[in-house]
């Protein structure tokens, strides 16, 4: 005959780190989860309600983050934004060399960048290294004033 006594009750120990509480393995203390070998989840129930809440909110602040740094500046629609220089420029040929193999068919560079890239090239690509001092016939305009200034 056997006798169910309350003692008898498997414990169970809670697995989240900040309880360790040793429980009695029934749903009344855990969940029930049938992907667990003894079918009850690895938290007791108070820890499963915390880090359900906390997951839940981490979650969600993980994902308006993202989105604030995927997206920092939302650029107008017709506006393209320069990989290089960070300017938000009219998707036009004005400011932006024609790509055809990119989506919208312009390159990643506005123009200036552009300039600016292939200038650094050649006076790089040039043997000043034999000369005392090197000056440059142009300082490098990083930013010109009227493309700055766009209107948008
Ligand atoms: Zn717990
Ligand atoms: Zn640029």
């Amino acid at each position: 005959m056997i006798q169910h006594q309350p003692a008898n009750t498997p414990t169970k120990i809670c697995s989240h780190k900040d309880c360790n509480k040793p429980l009695p393995a029934t749903v009344e203390y855990f969940y029930p989860d049938p992907a667990k070998k003894d079918g009850l989840s690895y938290y007791c129930r108070t820890c499963s309600k915390l880090t359900a809440s906390r997951n839940g909110k981490a979650r969600r602040r993980a994902a308006a983050l993202r989105r604030k740094v995927e997206n920092p500046n939302p650029v107008p629609a017709g506006y393209k934004k320069c990989s290089s220089c960070k300017m938000i420029l009219q998707a036009t040929s004005e400011f932006f060399t024609k790509r055809s193999a990119s989506a919208d068919g312009f390159g990643y560079w506005c123009k200036s960048c552009v300039r600016g890239y292939q200038n650094d090239r050649y006076h790089r690509g040039t043997p000043s290294l034999q000369l005392p001092a090197q000056l440059p016939d142009q300082p490098l305009q990083q930013a010109p004033g009227p493309v700055a200034n766009a209107p948008y």
